[in-house]
């Protein structure tokens, strides 16, 4: 029995939120796994795929839009501290593409595995103009929908298949939203084991400002704020 859908909604107010949103998904991915990233030109499916790469310790200079060579591969580190570690990121785009017997020629194959029509097994693909190929897709892909809202507004929905319910810090991703860290003003990603902190530094220099007064209220307390309880 499949289970229902996992919908997440989220509203990016800048780049930086985007990529902290990015960073959560990437932290519950799993080798095999389809991306599908809709939206139109410049809704930010590149940005997103920057990031998500990026947190799993990718050279972000690496990342472009593959519209002229169709798919582009990223190695994973394997110092990066993920179960994909040492795999890869296959990034697709199929806004060229004008037929699915494209694919053949394209060297599908060697990038999709036939059987359990995912992703080779040491692989995440993330595909950009997912509908161009629906057929090649495999059945449980996970959907990210990147719609623009103003210049710098962007209103993101994770549609991520029911199976991945169990998996680890996916309660995170579903429960908290990117914020920002209030030590640094960075943007940190729901799963991180530091949040609402960027890091420890962050989180430890928070402690501190507690307990040498560093956090004041506003203005002095005067006696008569009593008299207003
Ligand atoms: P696509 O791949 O969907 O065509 P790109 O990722 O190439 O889009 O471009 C998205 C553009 O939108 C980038 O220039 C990025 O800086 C900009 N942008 C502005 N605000 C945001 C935001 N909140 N999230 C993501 N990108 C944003
Ligand atoms: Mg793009």
């Amino acid at each position: 029995m499949s289970r229902a859908t996992i919908v997440i909604q989220r509203t990016s107010d800048s780049e930086e939120a985007t990529g902290a949103l990015a960073a959560g998904l990437a932290s519950v991915l799993a080798s095999g796994d389809v991306l599908a990233l809709e939206g139109d030109l410049g809704a930010g499916k590149t940005t997103f795929v920057r990031a998500l790469a990026g947190a799993l310790g990718v050279d972000t200079s690496l990342v472009s839009s593959p519209t002229f060579v169709f798919v582009n591969e990223y190695p994973i580190p394997p110092a990066a501290r993920n179960a994909l570690a040492g795999g890869r990121i296959t990034h697709v785009d199929a806004y060229r593409l004008t037929s699915e017997e494209d694919l053949d020629a394209l060297g599908w194959d060697r990038l999709f595995d036939h059987h359990s029509r995912q992703a080779a097994t040491d692989s995440v693909a993330l595909i950009e103009w997912p509908r161009r190929i629906a057929k090649a897709l495999p059945d449980e892909c996970a959907w990210i929908e990147i719609a623009a809202a103003g210049p710098s507004r962007r209103q993101i929905t994770l549609r991520l298949p029911g199976s991945w319910e169990s998996r680890p810090r996916l309660e995170w991703l579903r429960d908290r939203e990117p914020t920002k860290c209030r030590v640094t003003g960075r943007w940190v990603s729901p799963t991180s084991a530091t949040y609402p902190f960027i890091d420890e530094r962050a989180r430890d220099a928070d402690m501190y400002q507690w307990f040498t007064g560093g956090y004041k209220t506003s203005r002095e307390i005067k006696p008569t704020d009593e008299e207003n309880v």
